[in-house]
């Protein structure tokens, strides 16, 4: 079988892993260190700076100096290309950063791999904006002649802080938009998965991103991350998290007024009516969820199905759930890998108990992976039906690999139980009717609705929530304003 082995992975040859500030790889202010593991092996594969308070007052300090030094003369057509070179080396060394992302946290060298694409289409799609950021001119009806303008200027020191379940996605979200205005970043990246984020920070340096433009501060969220939202000369805080951290965030965030983009978690709805392709929809509907085993903040975890299909949709979906090839990631065969920690592990079985308590019907999965995988984290792709939208499987974000199916009889029914819930994240629908299928784009309350496919994102288009699953847009025309402040000058001519 082909296997990508994990000890030959160049960067993973040295453990003992330093952070980043101000152009300087180091050790934390206190010298304490964090272990970090394969998921796939509960084994340790490096150790990381416990990064905390001190730390992140150096790198913000830094960040400032460098966004008001030679950084704020940068011309955009030279952050631009500092931006495709950056795209240039993360092309190159693609393969390495998947298998490095892969053996930090689990998710399989198949799905690592193919994210290739859209982190090049997102870099390169902020390179391209970076030579396009223009204030106006405007009309005024003053008395006089005054010429109104608005200048566009970055917006300052970006902190951001972000999760174990897709660093390589998570972090271009917030480090090249900042490159291509001219902002600095001091970066928190979850310390379950920071290698990732460590390896890429080389390849910016390689590109010829200047120091103190990008700082990386590893550490824990109460810690490193507590001190950075609450940093009273941070500007902005983007934060893709849960949402119980997301409020911590905003009350940390009040002293200074910083502006805050959130990120958070979802239950999101999968419609499928009786019209759809169900083979497409039943693929599509059950990897909405076991991507990532289930460790994405949009799946569809609630598939909300009509009744005259139910039992033969369940069944479809059992068919797909059950071939998945569970292994380690590294394994290029394997299309499940570990959820992220013991811990990870322990709430999906809980969570799995209480479906079973309330009365839901376990139609696949529901069990821990012994034998070979028995060292690793790894959790079969569950599905129940017989669910209702009360259970607390159906309400609660469990973050692994497990599905409710619940049955709906009228469009308007689906739509109710779709909406009945705390998160808009995202939603899907699966049917053949245009009618049907309009219906549900506009009822659904969430930032992103898939119609026949679940879960694709160009980072041209954006993508963020509503209710608790936070605010703010990433990707689009609209996100790169968020990096930016205005100046609007009143010029007397006469
Ligand atoms: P989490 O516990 O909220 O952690 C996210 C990040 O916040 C980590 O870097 C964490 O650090 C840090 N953190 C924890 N407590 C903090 C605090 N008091 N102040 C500042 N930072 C703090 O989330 P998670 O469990 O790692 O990730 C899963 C969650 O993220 C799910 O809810 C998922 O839906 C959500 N998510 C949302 C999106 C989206 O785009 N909407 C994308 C991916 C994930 P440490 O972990 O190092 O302690
Ligand atoms: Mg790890």
């Amino acid at each position: 079988m082909p296997e990508t082995n994990a000890a030959e992975i160049p960067f993973l040859r040295a453990s003992d892993k330093k952070m980043f500030i101000g152009g300087q790889w180091v050790d934390a202010a206190s010298g304490k260190r964090i272990d970090t593991l394969n998921p796939a092996t509960g084994k340790i594969i490096a150790t990381l700076p416990e990064g905390d308070a001190e730390d992140i007052n150096r790198a913000v300090r830094i960040a400032r100096r460098t966004f008001e030094g030679e950084w704020a003369r940068w011309k955009p057509y030279d952050r631009a290309r500092l931006l495709i070179r950056i795209h240039d080396l993360v092309e190159r060394h693609w393969d390495e950063i998947a298998a490095l992302e892969t053996t930090d946290m689990g998710a399989p060298l198949t799905r690592t791999r193919a994210l290739r694409t859209w982190v090049l289409h997102s870099i390169l799609y902020y390179a391209t904006q970076a030579q396009n950021i223009a204030g106006q001119t405007l009309p005024n009806s003053l008395p006089g002649d005054h010429l109104t303008i608005t200048l566009k200027k970055p917006l300052g020191v970006v902190g951001g802080i972000i999760p174990w379940n897709g660093p390589v996605i998570a972090m271009w979200w917030i480090i090249a938009p900042a490159l291509a205005t001219g902002c600095t970043v001091v970066l928190k990246p979850a310390e379950e998965a920071s290698l990732s984020v460590l390896r890429i920070t080389e390849l910016l340096v390689e590109a010829g991103v200047p120091d103190g433009v990008v700082n990386i501060v590893t550490g824990f969220g109460s810690t490193a991350g507590a001190a950075l939202a609450a940093h009273p000369d941070v500007d902005r805080i983007a934060f893709t998290g849960s949402t119980s951290t997301g409020r911590k965030i905003v009350e940390a965030s009040a002293g200074n007024l910083k502006r805050l983009h959130l990120e958070l978690g979802g239950k999101s709805p999968d419609i499928v009516f009786a019209d759809a392709d169900l083979e497409r929809a039943a693929k599509g509907a059950t990897m909405g969820t076991m991507n990532n085993s289930g460790q994405i903040c949009f799946s569809g975890t609630r598939v909300f199905v009509e009744r005259s299909i139910e039992q033969e949709f369940v069944e479809r979906m059992v068919g797909v759930a059950s071939a998945l090839r569970i292994g380690n990631g590294m394994d290029e065969q394997s299309q499940i890998g570990p959820l992220i920690s013991a811990k990870q592990l322990g709430t999906v079985s809980k969570y799995v108990e209480l479906g079973l308590e309330q009365g839901a019907t376990l139609a696949t999965g529901g069990t821990r992976v012994g034998g070979d995988l028995a060292e690793g984290y790894y959790y079969t792709p569950t599905i129940f039906s017989g669910a209702t939208n009360e259970m607390r499987v159906a309400r609660e974000e469990i973050f692994g690999p497990v599905i409710c199916v619940i049955p709906f009889d009228t469009p308007e029914e689906a739509l109710r139980l779709a909406n009945d819930t705390e998160y808009g994240l995202g939603g899907g629908v699966w049917s053949r009717d245009f009618n049907t299928v309009m219906q549900m784009v506009r009822g659904i309350q969430a930032g992103a609705v898939w119609v026949n496919n679940y879960g694709v994102i160009d980072p041209s288009v954006g993508f963020g929530g509503t209710k608790l699953s936070g605010y703010g847009i990433k990707g689009g025309p609209d996100h790169i304003g968020t990096f930016l402040t205005q100046t609007n000058a009143y010029i007397q001519m006469d």
